[in-house]
């Protein structure tokens, strides 16, 4: 176990078949994890309630692109540049560390990313920290600059560099042309995407909440900065405690609980779209098992915002003792569109339609290149391009070349760092007035980008209970009946006299009936329930001699009727087999309250 896991939850993990660090047989590599039975189940129902919360609910479109995706991709996203991590080497062991992880766990900074690499050097060798696998001092070890993309080659040779997806954010931003028309050229629009992102992380640890392969689950808006509002009264009076930057700067600072509306009337959330996906997130965390009292939303520091972020929040749990961030939430402006216009061949705008047409001015000019061949040579061309981009630049250069008293003004231009003086009645300048019926923009992007693998570790912390029945200690996972890996355990009291065939038709009802069912006869009752509970399942359904008309007596049960117990409260109810299905999906859906049975 590394450091920072909860060990009861790392130890339940993999003795129940939630995770498993992958490759075990050879060793394991760090930063990767093998979900099992459980795991996989939770993990897919988080997704899809992810999905019907910000992909239908919203009314998004959702995408699946590739994982991997070439070179030019990177280099217009800034992710070959810039997608670096601090990272420090130990003289003696050879370790490799994130210099500012190093920093963050030894004294009181946070975030110390935001410092810089300069800064982080100074502080290692203030504090005098030392490597934390074999204690040799880092005072003075150079902090390097490393790149978390995993690189590839796309087909044979290396003529054709490719990466991992180090998000799946790109895989949409590319798509943006052919996603707008899909969309109808109507802004807002939001795509979203769910799958695994790839980072090679320097010290992947505190099990699941750093790794190098992971799921995130993205959502990117495009809108009209000048005209798109968030529909703000569908989320005002969600509450969620904010930590804001203020309050991080101040030692007593603390978070503050406020509703949504609050935020955006205080100033506090300087969007309203970030605002809204603030109240959207707050209320899917609330509804997976996420404890809103470890829970809380992180304005981004000065240091930490990207240049082109406006506004960005974290929203962050209280897990492995610490706060870590799951989810980030950036108002990105038209950052990514710009990089993909400047760098592909494609146009990434979208046709804005006036309410009316406009008319407008616009200047233009046609040079007499008999005048301008003889008199540039080979820069004529070069001379007639930059005559055209000063008209459309400064068009009273021209004018006032025109008003020119003497009657032979000249413009200059420069190319190529020469400048040319052309007469002005040789450029053909002239003022066309045109109507023009709409404009072409950038669209900006509002981007939720949640984990996932940080999410279902949230989930499982913070739904971990102990508690006692009949005198014996259990240990059971809250989890909301909708996440569940099972929603129902079914079992025969006995495997014998026709209640193991009985119970198994039971399950394969409530299997037809779509719902996911474990199957149990073997030991105790009670260890039956015991393993249910651990893995979270909220219901379970036993046969007995009642339910095949066999009872000693009537308070056994109505023939016909099966036991249900509830995981939190182990109530039990006796219900005909015929109400089963139903039943047992209302609860899982929230259609019916267990205690209304
Ligand atoms: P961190 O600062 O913790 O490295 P980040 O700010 O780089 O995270 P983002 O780029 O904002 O993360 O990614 C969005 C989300 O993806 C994060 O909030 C987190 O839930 C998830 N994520 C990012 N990196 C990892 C990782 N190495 N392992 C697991 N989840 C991750």
């Amino acid at each position: 176990m590394s450091e920072g896991e909860s060990p009861d939850l790392t130890e339940l993990a993999k003795r129940r078949g939630f995770f498993l660090q992958s490759a075990g047989a050879y060793g394991g590599v760090s930063g990767f994890y093998t979900f099992g039975p459980q795991g996989a189940a939770l993990k897919d129902n988080i997704e899809n309630t992810w999905r019907d919360r910000f992909t239908v609910q919203e009314g998004n479109m959702e995408i699946d692109a590739p994982t991997i995706m070439p070179e030019p991709v990177f280099e217009a996203s800034g992710h070959l540049d810039g997608f670096d991590d601090m990272i420090v080497e130990c003289p003696d062991c050879g370790e490799s560390h994130r210099a500012d992880h190093v920093v963050e766990d030894n004294t009181d900074y946070e975030e110390a990313e935001a410092l810089g690499a300069e800064r982080v050097g100074e502080i290692i060798a203030e504090y005098e920290l030392v490597c934390p696998v074999c204690g040799t001092g880092l005072a003075g070890q150079a902090i390097e600059e490393f790149n978390l993309m995993f690189e590839t080659n796309i087909g044979p040779g290396s003529s054709s560099p490719g990466y991992l997806r180090p998000e799946t954010a790109q895989g949409i931003f590319v798509e943006f042309p052919q996603l707008a028309e899909y969309a109808r050229n109507q802004l807002p629009f939001g795509v979203t995407q769910v799958g695994r992102a790839y980072r090679n992380e320097i010290s992947p640890r505190k099990s699941l909440v750093r790794v190098r392969e992971f799921t995130q689950a993205e959502l990117e808006l495009f809108i009209d900065p000048e005209e798109d509002e968030p529909d703000l009264s569908a989320v005002e009076d969600v509450v969620a405690p904010f930590y804001s930057a203020e309050a991080q700067e101040d030692d007593d600072g603390e978070a503050r609980e406020l509703t949504i509306r609050e935020a955006v009337d205080e100033g506090l959330v300087a969007d309203p779209w970030i605002a809204y996906y603030l109240g959207v997130a707050t209320e899917w965390y609330e509804r997976i098992g996420v404890d809103m009292d470890r829970f809380r939303f992180r304005q981004h520091l000065g240091g930490e915002l990207a240049h082109y972020a406006a506004d960005c929040w974290d929203a962050e749990s209280y897990i492995t003792g610490d706060w870590v961030e799951i989810a980030g939430f950036a108002y990105r402006s038209d950052y990514d569109l710009s990089k993909h216009d400047e760098y592909s061949d494609e146009d990434y705008t979208i046709f804005k339609q006036y309410d009316e047409p406009v008319t407008v001015e616009r200047p233009t000019v046609d040079p007499d290149m008999s005048y301008l061949g003889p008199e540039f040579g080979g820069a004529a061309g070069d001379v007639a391009d930059a005559l055209e981009t000063l008209a459309e630049s400064d068009p009273d250069a021209f004018r006032d070349a025109a008003d020119d008293p003497e009657g032979d003004g000249t413009v200059t231009v420069e190319v190529d760092g020469e400048s040319h003086e052309v007469p002005v009645g040789q450029t053909g300048f002239a003022v066309e007035e045109v109507t023009e019926s709409g404009e072409h923009i950038l669209p900006h992007v509002v981007e939720p980008s949640l984990g996932i693998d940080r999410a279902l570790y949230t989930v499982l912390d913070h739904c971990y209970r102990e508690d006692e029945i009949d005198g014996e200690e259990r240990t059971f996972l809250e989890l909301p009946a909708e996440v569940a890996p099972t929603t129902v355990g079914v079992f025969p009291l006995m495997d014998r006299d026709g209640l193991g065939e009985r119970a198994r038709e039971v399950a394969a009802d409530l299997r037809e009936q779509g719902l996911s069912v474990a199957y149990d006869d073997s030991g105790a009752i009670g260890r039956r329930y015991r393993r249910q509970d651990e893995v979270g399942t909220p219901f379970c359904v036993t046969v007995d001699y009642a339910t095949v008309g066999e009872a000693r007596d009537e308070d056994e049960g109505e023939p016909g009727t099966v036991t249900v117990r509830e995981r939190d409260t182990t109530a039990q109810r006796r219900l005909p087999i015929e109400e089963l299905p139903e039943t047992l999906e209302a609860l899982r859906d929230g259609d019916l309250e267990f205690a209304e049975l």
